[in-house]
């Protein structure tokens, strides 16, 4: 069984702090490895390790930080293959999905490419009279990056591709659950030619991220995961006097209009909440089933279930891999009762599908008529399990999802251009689809959704992510003749 352990100076180190937890195949349910806990000796090694790191790597010209990163995506590419491997045998899903992952990642490395255009300041000539004034972004130091379970390449890629290219270094603490995808990542950089340092991986628990949330060497946090947890890291880490951008869960509702290609809606619904066995921050949880569409879209769901195949993401062909723990899918399974209990019907029951005996397995399921105040409404569930809410008009599909507390992702399916329109316009979510089901912005943009599923005012990646890591200066500037100098205690005017 192997042992997973941190990278710090560039090279994988072991651990002493003696506590471990077990990583799992969650396709056979075995055992693989085990994953070190970091101590708090062994937080402030990795801490001390990139903030050396971090001053060397802020003098790297923009040229040389380019370089790298081109470097870096050639070799995600090359490594394409054995990445996605790693990620489906610790995660679950499927090849394709994991190739899918990377391929999303990857685009947040070639946005980072630009880095020599993407920090230009602005320059004002004559601002005053023989006075110039220009802004100048600098790296921030050692930036940290906590991330989830979920997407063990593609988040840690948002958000360590520019905060290196800003000039910083950075720190991930991976998931423990599947945390071997981090340390090829940080091999990559080391062949990209990243100098030992500038990437550390700390593998740990709540103490590792405690570390980082109490080190005064921590400039600011990026944090991915769940709501609580999001709240914690966003209150901890600005308490300490960090930037914090904390993401949450999320329950992201599809709104289905009676104009929509019921069939085309359907595709995009099983495609959305059942991709990656549900646990994407960006799946569909809810469809809202507006007005006559409701029974054509439910049946049209149904249809589409049995056809899905489920097993070991890593044989082709599968449609769906397991869940991340026996736990969590114990916990999923829970909610299907619930929803039944509450009164809502069970189209499809996941509990009862033939799925492979062994692994972390759960079918499909599918509950019609939910209702708001039922708990599989409320609550992120995080499983292959898709809510079908039903409601009379737009208006009223539009204000359940403004009054739901989170506000990741949401999609609208119809033909009407006016209503698309409106709904862009009218929803309280930080990232819309329009027959679009899982609107994840390209690299470019910045991903992020709003209330209690962001803590903190600016999103990851894209332009927000390297303001996020950076900081800016104005400078001031005259050359005057010293003979025409004097003292003058006026406030300075630029007229
Ligand atoms: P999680 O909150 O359990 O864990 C996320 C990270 O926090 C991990 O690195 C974990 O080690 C650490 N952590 C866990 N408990 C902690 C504690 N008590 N104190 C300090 N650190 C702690 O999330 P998860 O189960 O790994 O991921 C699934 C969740 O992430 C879902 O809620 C999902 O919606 C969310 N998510 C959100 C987005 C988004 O963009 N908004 C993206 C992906 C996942």
């Amino acid at each position: 069984m192997k042992t997973i352990g941190h990278w710090v100076d560039g090279a994988e180190v072991s651990s002493t702090s003696g506590r471990t937890a077990p990583v799992y195949n969650p396709a056979t349910g075995e055992q693989t490895g085990e994953v070190v806990l970091a101590d708090l000796q062994e937080a402030a090694q990795a801490i001390a390790s990139a903030k050396q790191a971090a001053a060397g790597w802020r003098t790297a010209s923009l040229s040389r930080r380019a370089e790298v990163l081109f470097s870096f995506r050639q070799l995600l590419h090359d490594h394409a293959d054995e990445l996605a491997a790693i990620v489906t045998a610790e995660h679950g899903k499927v090849l394709a999905d994991a190739g899918g992952e990377l391929a999303r990642g990857l685009e947040n490395v070639e946005f980072a490419t630009g880095v020599s255009h993407l920090l230009k300041g602005g320059f004002s000539e004559q601002a005053a009279t023989d006075v110039d004034v220009y802004s100048i972004r600098q790296p921030l130091g050692v930036v940290a990056g906590i991330t989830p379970f979920n997407f063990p390449v593609m988040v840690p890629l948002w958000m360590c591709a520019n905060a290196i290219a800003a000039g910083n270094a950075f720190i991930l603490k991976p998931s423990e659950k599947d945390p071997s995808a981090s340390l090829l990542l940080a091999k990559l950089w080391q062949q990209a030619g990243l100098p030992d340092g500038v990437f550390t991986v700390l593998q740990g628990d709540k103490v590792a991220v405690d570390a980082i949330l109490e080190s005064p060497d921590i400039a600011a946090v990026s944090f991915v995961g769940s709501t609580p947890i999001a709240k914690y890291i966003y209150e901890t880490g600005t308490r300490n006097g960090k930037r914090v951008q904390a993401l949450g869960g999320a329950k992201n509702h599809m709104v289905v209009l009676p104009d929509a290609d019921i069939e085309m809606a359907a595709d995009a619904a099983v495609s959305a909440a059942y991709g990656a066995a549900g646990e994407r921050c960006m799946a569909i949880s809810v469809v809202l089933a507006v007005g006559d569409a409701g029974d054509r879209l439910t049946d049209a769901i149904a249809k589409r279930l049995p056809a899905l195949v489920i097993g070991d993401g890593a044989t082709p062909g599968t449609d769906m891999g397991p869940l991340i723990s026996a736990e969590h899918r114990d916990k999923v399974a829970g909610y299907i009762g619930q929803g039944a209990d509450a009164g809502a019907t069970v189209v499809t029951d996941g509990r009862s599908a033939v799925v492979p005996e062994n692994g972390f397995f759960l079918g499909t399921t599918l509950l019609d008529h939910v209702t708001p105040e039922m708990t599989v409404y409320q609550e992120e569930i995080f499983g292959p399990v898709l809510c079908v809410v039903r409601a009379e008009t737009y208006e009223e599909a539009v204000a359940l999802i403004n009054a739901n507390q989170y506000a990741n992702g949401t999609a609208i399916y119809t033909r009407d251009g006016g209503a698309a329109r409106r709904f862009q316009y009218d929803v309280e979510v930080g990232m819309v689809g329009i027959n679009v089901p899982i609107p994840v912005p390209v690299s470019y943009y910045s991903f992020g959704g709003w209330k209690a599923s962001l803590f903190g005012d600016t999103h990851m990646y894209g332009p927000e992510g390297l303001a996020f890591y950076t900081r800016g200066k104005v400078v001031t500037s005259r050359w005057p003749d010293p003979a025409t100098s004097e003292v003058d205690l006026g406030f300075p005017r630029t007229r």
